[in-house]
This record gives C-alpha cells, structure tokens and sequence, in this order.
C-alpha cells in the first residue's frame, strides 16, 4: 500500500518535471527569438504559422469540374453543412449550380471528403478565416441579414479582383458592395462559401446550347435516314426471293397391326344335353 503511494509520487513528479522541461524549452526559445516552427505560443497574426501538420484539417475545398453533385458529401455529413443544386451543363453532365459549405457548423471531422466519391472535397492546410481568397475559395463572414445573399460566378470573380487590390484602390461603389457581403464587426465570422455556376445568362446560355446539339444530333439522323432511303430507292425494285423448296413430306406411316382374332370357341365335346 505505501510502496503503491510512493510509486504513484514518483511517477507524478517525473510527468511534471518531464512537462516543465518542454515548456522551459519553448519559452528559452521564444525568448531568444529563435521560436520559429518548433514554438507552441507565436504571437498571431503578426506571427503566423510557419509550420502546419501535414495533416491538418483546414478549410473545405470543393474543387467543381470534378464534383458530380451525387449528395454523397450531404449525407455524410453530420451536422449538415452542405447545401447544393445541380445542373445539367452543354454536354449533359451533372455540374453543381450551387455548392455552399456552411463553416459555422462544420466540425471538421473529414467525413464528407472520404465520402466523395470523385475526390472533388478536400481540406486545404489553411486555416485563417478572415475574408479572404485562399486561392481556390473565398472566406468572408456574415450576419443574419446577409446569409440569403448568393453569390454567383460574376461575384465570386469581382470578389476575387477585388482582393487582390490594395484597399486604398477600392472605388466607393467596390467599398459597398463588400460591405454588403463581408461583416466587418466579426461577430458572426461564418465562413458560408457560396459558389454559383450559373447566373440565369449563362444557365440559359448552357440550356441553348444542348438544345442545338440535340437538334443538331437529330437532324444528322434523320439525314443519315433520308440517305438511306434514296439509296434503297435508287437501286429499283427488290426482286422477289424465290420461293423456300417445300420441305419433304414425311413418310408415311405403317398401317396400325390389326389386333389378333379372337380365338374361336372350343367344340362342345360333351355332347351337351338332350
Ligand atoms: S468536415 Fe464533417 S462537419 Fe465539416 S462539412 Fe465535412 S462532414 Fe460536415
Ligand atoms: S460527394 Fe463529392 S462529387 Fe458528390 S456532391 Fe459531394 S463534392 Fe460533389
């Protein structure tokens, strides 16, 4: 029972030097400035990360030539982030119209990219989620009033333009139209990333453009059968195949054996009565 104790002691002090050792360590070096990726505390975001693990689950990316919009992700997910509509584009493929990731409720649990099927979802190594463009998405916040606001590819691309300048080079019209869609009070830091395909031009655009190849394909057939046709027209008359030879007759079958006479009656050798 005491040696159990003074077992227990020993192992508790070792756990807490082993820790204050880590922790001297980190603090020798942020002290000196040499922190660098090893440092735990770095002072963000004038310090930010320099090293992130290669697993990391940072931000969602849905990379949409590839997505297929078959909900695998939808229903993997379990607290429901995803909201999507699909489209058929020119060629009759599924595209996905609207692909919206609502951040505010992911818990980063990657099920939906081991979900998908065609390994358009994936988690990027970023992590930050001030509005900005990452590269492949754009993060901004938004408050309850701007939650409905959709944006579509002519957005996402004035967004996109619009990162990338400096904001002393922001019109007053750029300034509003951000203040429309980006909060700035940080109270509801939603990272929502809502991507349109399609605004209605180019949704028309696309359907117009099936419906003249599916015209197009279908008058290529009845071309192709009208041709036919001519040709068969050309060539006159089928002659009329000559008639099957008859098939032989069976041979005839053998008359049914009559059955045997009846014996005749035995002569009364009795004499029979008088
Ligand atoms: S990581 Fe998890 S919670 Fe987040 S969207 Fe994917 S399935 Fe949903
Ligand atoms: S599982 Fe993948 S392919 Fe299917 S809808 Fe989600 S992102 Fe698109």
């Amino acid at each position: 029972m005491i040696l159990a104790w003074i077992h227990d002691v020993v192992e508790a002090v070792q756990s807490c030097v082993t820790g204050m050792r880590t922790t001297g360590r980190f603090l020798v070096e942020n002290l000196k400035g040499e922190g660098g990726g090893a440092a735990v505390t770095r002072q963000y975001p004038e310090q930010p990360a320099e090293v992130v693990g290669d697993r990391q689950r940072g931000h969602l990316v849905n990379d949409t030539k590839r997505c297929i919009v078959c909900h695998a992700c939808d229903t993997a997910c379990p607290v429901d982030c995803f909201k999507m509509d699909g489209e058929r584009d020119a060629d009759n493929k599924m595209r996905a119209s609207r692909f919206d990731i609502d951040l505010s409720k992911c818990i980063y649990c990657g099920l939906c990219v081991r979900a998908c099927p065609t390994d358009s979802l994936s988690m990027t190594a970023t992590f930050e989620m001030a509005p900005q463009h990452d590269g492949k998405r754009f993060l901004f916040r938004r408050n309850s009033k701007q939650v409905d606001v959709r944006l579509d590819l002519h957005d996402v691309e004035r967004l996109e333009r619009l990162v990338a300048m400096p904001r002393s080079g922001l019109s007053d019209a750029d300034r509003a139209w951000l203040d429309e869609r980006i909060d700035e009070r940080g109270q509801h830091l939603i990272g929502m990333y809502g991507l349109g395909y399609y605004t209605p031009e180019m949704k028309a655009e696309a359907d117009a453009q099936r419906e003249a190849k599916k015209k197009a394909k279908d008058a290529a057939a009845a071309a192709a059968k009208a041709k036919a046709a001519a040709a068969a027209a050309a060539a006159g008359p089928t002659p009329a195949r000559p008639a099957a030879p008859a098939p032989p007759s069976a041979p005839a079958s053998p008359a049914p054996t009559p059955p045997p006479p009846a014996p005749k009656a035995a002569p009364d050798t009795t004499g029979g009565t008088p």
